[in-house]
């Protein structure tokens, strides 16, 4: 029986993911950061759909696949929830539409686009 524990043990870390993949989702400390980055890459994206024409094509592929990879780690649903919740607070502070970019409405993409009082 002594020498049950630290094999058990042992056990837990190996299916914890510490020797194998990484786990499907992050530890805590990690989801903090990643979210924090996927609100970053976000506003950064509303700003160059705010600039429209002027925006960097490189720039932009570069902020899209970003926000992908991002999407992907934070993972769904919550990466719509927090999206949406960020795209309204965008729109709160600036007046512009996050997905247009034109100023005052704020078109709706869970009401097909139709300009909402979010
Ligand atoms: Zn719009």
């Amino acid at each position: 029986m002594d020498n049950l524990a630290p094999r058990i043990l042992d056990l837990m870390a190996r299916l914890s993911g510490r020797e194998g993949p990484e786990p499907a989702s992050p530890p805590p400390l990690n989801r903090a950061a990643i979210e924090t980055a996927y609100r970053q890459a976000l506003r950064r994206w509303f700003e160059l759909t705010a600039q429209g024409q002027d925006a960097e094509g490189e720039e932009v592929a570069r902020a899209y696949q970003e926000i992908l990879r991002l999407m992907d780690e934070v993972g769904e649903p919550r990466a719509t929830t927090l999206r949406r919740e960020w795209a309204q607070e965008w729109w709160r502070e600036t007046g512009a539409c996050p997905f247009c970019g034109e100023r005052g409405a704020y078109h709706d993409p869970d009401r097909g686009g139709e300009p909402s009082n979010a």
